[in-house]
């Protein structure tokens, strides 16, 4: 039979600032087993490293002011999620727009939750990286090898909720890729490929909670491994919403 999964959330973290070592706090926190699957709130690995500001030190320009008056929100914060945006695909009902690292989100992930009144807190500019080097501090601390997700919670299209999707990972493919396998009736399967990152990011999201649970980090222990490959986000020439957002007259 196989093992069961498990999904622990870590408990009795602090509030996170600026220069803790948040894989330490973890490690102090829960012991792991070699391939573990650590999953963990971008929100406290950016409050972590500092990724985050005070609206009292933004100054809004003309686009933020125009967005803001149109949405009905601070434009100090739309002047943060426009900087860190690098592609705006729309300015309302609410600001949608692309990071750098290829992630498409609302407001840009920008947060003003579970940190202090006035302050921001940013997506970590490269969560790929944030997850390898807490991957990497983790085996340095415990001599194990775990799989790291950073995870945020996003809404996303066509359905009403938000869930938690990863925006980084290490130690593991982001996409499990069944093209070439065949069904239960022998069919070659030709476009299936499995989120795993997301769908694991997830329920992760659902131990973690939302408002005041407290719970930033959650462990899976014994996922199955999987293949595959880590192209998640779309490439701009095969996104069809954007490209129909950026040109709908040349889609219809
Ligand atoms: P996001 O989804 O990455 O934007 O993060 P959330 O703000 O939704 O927080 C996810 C989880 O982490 C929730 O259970 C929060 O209560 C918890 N959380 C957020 N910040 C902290 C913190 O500084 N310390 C602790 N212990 N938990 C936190
Ligand atoms: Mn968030
Ligand atoms: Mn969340």
């Amino acid at each position: 039979m196989d093992p069961t999964i498990q999904v622990i959330g870590v408990r009795g973290l602090p509030l996170i600032r600026k220069g803790d070592d948040l894989a330490g706090m973890i490690c102090e926190r829960f012991e792991f087993k070699q391939g573990d699957i650590l999953i963990v709130a971008s929100s406290v690995y950016s409050k972590a490293k500092g990724y985050t500001a005070k609206l009292s030190d933004i100054t809004p320009g003309i686009r933020a002011t125009r967005i803001g008056g149109r949405t009905g929100e601070d434009p100090r914060f739309i002047q943060a999620v426009l900087d860190a945006s690098s592609d705006i695909l729309l300015e309302y009902p609410f600001v949608l727009s692309e990071l750098s690292f290829g992630h498409v989100g609302v407001r840009a992930g920008v947060d003003q939750s579970n940190i202090e009144d006035g302050m921001i807190i940013y997506l970590p500019a490269d969560p790929m990286k944030a997850a390898a080097e807490v991957r990497q501090e983790i085996q340095d601390k415990t001599g194990i090898l775990v799989g790291v997700i950073i995870t945020d919670t996003c809404g996303r299209s066509f359905r009403r909720g938000q869930t938690g999707n990863a925006i980084g990972w290490s130690g593991m493919t982001a996409i499990r890729d069944f093209r070439g396998d065949t069904d239960l009736f022998g069919h070659v399967l030709k476009i299936t490929e499995e989120a795993v990152v997301d769908e694991i990011a997830g329920f992760g999201n659902f131990v973690m909670g939302e408002s005041n649970n407290g719970v930033p980090a959650v462990v899976f222990r014994n996922c199955p491994p999987w293949s595959g490959h880590n192209d998640l986000y779309f490439r701009q020439d095969e996104d069809i919403i954007r490209k129909f957002m950026k040109n709908p007259q040349e889609m219809s």
